[in-house]
């Protein structure tokens, strides 16, 4: 593999994956280089694509508590929190494998490390298979992500909480719930 790229990407989440993707598109000598413990990025592995799975789970829930509206006899008997879980697993690592399938297609360059900028246009490269790069770029796309946040809330930390990643891959659901916050993921929670 070149040591030198005109487009490289750092993160091979969904943004570094469609960078690399239109770049190479565009004729660019393409790398990309992730150092996730996993490939997928978030929205595979711990965002949009696991919560779509447990809100079509709940959704299923109240279509059936419901039922009777609709003229239909069912009994509701609860959720399966084990199954709702491994059904997730499942499904995600479909899609990881698709994302993977996607990054190593040879259109650009995958590479499995951390990157640490040495200059403007160099980065050290810490390989997962051992030992280290260096590698030089015209262009760099920084798409690396976020990393959860703990509230500074008096008391929450002794308190014991579960943040989202912790909320979707539970094997058991709460009797009740309170959640903190009002965005999107906290809305998605909310209606599981
Ligand atoms: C519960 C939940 C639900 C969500 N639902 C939706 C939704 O419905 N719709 C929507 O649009 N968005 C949703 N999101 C948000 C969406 O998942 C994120 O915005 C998106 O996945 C971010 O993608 P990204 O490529 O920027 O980062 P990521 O997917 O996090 O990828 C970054 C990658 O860079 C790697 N990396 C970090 N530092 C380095 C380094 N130094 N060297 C090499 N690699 C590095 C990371 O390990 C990671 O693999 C949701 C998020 C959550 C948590």
């Amino acid at each position: 593999m070149s040591d030198h790229y005109q487009f490289l990407v750092i993160g091979g989440g969904s943004a570094g994956y469609s960078g690399a993707s239109t770049a190479a598109g565009l004729g660019l000598k393409t790398a990309v280089i992730d150092g996730g413990p996993e490939v997928g990025g978030l929205c595979i592995l711990r965002g949009c694509m696991p919560s779509k799975t447990l809100l079509e789970s709940g959704h299923r829930a109240l279509a059936i508590r419901e039922a009777h509206e609709f003229g239909l006899r069912a009994d509701y008997r609860g959720p399966d929190g084990l199954a709702i879980r491994n059904r997730k697993r499942r499904l995600i690592g479909e899609f990881a494998d698709y994302r993977r399938g996607q990054l190593t297609s040879g259109r650009f360059d995958f590479i499995r490390g951390r990157a640490q900028f040495i200059d403007a246009n160099t980065v050290d490269v810490q390989l997962f298979d051992g030992g280290s790069r260096r590698i030089t770029a015209d262009a760099f796309l920084v798409a690396t992500g976020s990393v959860i946040a703990g509230p500074k809330i008096e008391g929450l930390d002794e308190s014991g909480y579960w943040d989202s990643d912790e909320a979707l891959d539970s094997d058991t659901l709460p009797s009740s719930v309170c959640i903190l916050g009002g965005g999107a993921i906290a809305l998605e929670c909310a209606s599981y």
